[in-house]
């Protein structure tokens, strides 16, 4: 077996070097910060085995024109953030359409159903299990007319994909979640989901299961990458580290990499933030409010609340405008006690156009593979895409495996 390097020890990275570690391999995982400190850190904290079909962008040209005037807290537009991407979003666009879109999501549930499967082996054996509650999360309506409508969408997502949800009206959502202050006119109950007190940690538990397995953990920086005979070679804090194979699972960052191979990736990313609240009325499970496109995540370190997304450039500072009516709506609904952190959290969702992960070896670099682009839901899905990574260096090269494949932006 050969020895390989995994850039990026996001879930998406660790959960590849344990992939391949199982299959016999030599793995150096490496990143310039300690594992899980990144987008896989800052997350909602859902393994969302609901999310069979991917988020797709609005395509009716008056929900487009009320996002572009911001009267909607789902999603806040930069021109900056529009413009530097947008060959992705049209793509993205394109691939919303209804046609393409149950395409695509034909192939996404058959990696979401395989997600919470693929962590509960990895949760066992890290130990991890104190972090997760196997109980799913709740959907809030305040609008009754859009809580009326899901009756008819679950009964589609059961009839298609064996979704296990359940409605709830006020008042058994009211005995459910005692801590609510006012009442919603409903909510979904996502039963196939599970939820994590610490996303990062998790990501930790996985890593150091990783090294008690013989694995290496190292500091470096992805950057320093280049080709070296025919194999592959990183400056890590304690010198040069070479392997006959290297896996890019730098998730946001990815792209920058790749451009300097020559591989242009039309990433779309999708910005979100949170912040903790320290008040001491807690949620049983986590809530998206979706008048308030908010999530409530009752976390180790308090209740987290977390962000729809934001089209700005990675580097632009913070922005608070979503936060802030982000925590105005929890506060209506729960004593949420004074924010733990001074400033937000924020972080990249890294999204493909066509909302797939892109998994594969790259057409001109023997060895250089691609493992990114999970979008909203890279915390469910890196176990499982690793898996069906180590499968593909294997040699598998099945109709799942192809559905990822880069060569569908890189060309051969
Ligand atoms: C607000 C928000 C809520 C979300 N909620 C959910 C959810 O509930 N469920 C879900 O499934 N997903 C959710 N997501 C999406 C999910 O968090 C991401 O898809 C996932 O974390 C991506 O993982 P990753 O490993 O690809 O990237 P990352 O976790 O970002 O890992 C990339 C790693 O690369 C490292 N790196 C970057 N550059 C270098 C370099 N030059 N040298 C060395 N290392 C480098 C970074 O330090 C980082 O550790 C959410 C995202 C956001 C922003």
């Amino acid at each position: 077996m050969a020895r390989v390097i995994v850039l990026g020890a996001g879930m998406v990275g660790t959960a590849s070097a344990l992939a391949l570690q199982a299959q016999g391999h030599e793995v150096a995982l490496i990143d310039r910060k300690a594992p899980g400190r990144e987008t896989s850190y800052g997350n909602a904290g859902i393994i969302q085995g609901e999310a069979v079909e991917p988020y797709a962008l609005p395509v009716s040209p008056a929900k487009l024109l009320s996002l572009a005037m911001g009267a909607d807290n789902a999603v806040r537009l930069t021109a900056t953030g529009v413009l530097g991407q947008v060959g992705g979003l049209l793509g993205y666009l394109a691939n919303s359409l209804p046609a393409r879109h149950r395409k695509i999501a034909a192939t996404y549930a058959q990696l979401v159903k395989a997600a919470t499967a693929d962590h509960d082996v990895l949760i066992e054996a890290s130990g991890a299990g104190n972090l997760i509650t196997k109980q799913g999360f709740r959907q809030a309506y305040t609008d009754a007319a859009a809580f009326g409508a899901m009756e008819a969408e679950i009964a589609r997502l059961t009839r298609v994909y064996g979704v296990n949800a359940e409605l709830m009206d006020s008042a058994t959502l009211a005995t459910a979640e005692p801590a609510l202050k006012k009442p919603f006119a409903g909510a979904v109950h996502w039963h196939d989901a599970w939820s994590c007190a610490s996303p990062g940690d998790l990501v930790g538990a996985y890593a150091q299961l990783l090294v008690s397995r013989g694995g290496q953990l190292l500091t470096g920086d992805a950057m320093s990458l280049k080709q070296v005979g025919g194999g592959w070679q990183v400056m890590s804090d304690g010198g040069p580290v070479s392997a006959e194979k290297v896996v890019v699972a730098l998730g946001p960052w990815a792209p920058q990499l790749m451009k300097r191979f020559g591989y242009r990736i039309p990433m779309v990313r999708k910005r979100g933030y949170h912040l903790h609240f320290s008040g001491t009325h807690r949620l049983n499970l986590p809530l998206m409010h979706t008048g308030a496109s908010t999530v409530f995540s009752p976390m180790k370190d308090g209740l987290r609340v977390a962000t729809g997304a934001e089209l700005a450039p990675m580097s632009a500072p913070a922005n608070r405008s979503q936060l802030i009516k982000a925590e105005a709506a929890a506060r209506e609904l729960l004593d949420i006690g004074p924010a733990v952190e001074a400033e937000p959290w924020f972080g990249n969702r890294p999204c493909m156009p066509d909302m797939l992960p892109v998994m594969g070896e790259m057409p001109r670099h023997p060895g250089l593979w691609a493992h990114f682009g999970h979008g909203h839901q890279g915390f469910t899905l890196g176990p499982t895409t690793a898996r069906l990574m180590a499968d593909a260096m294997a040699g598998d090269s099945g109709p799942l495996v192809q559905s990822l494949s880069p060569l569908r932006y890189t060309g051969k």
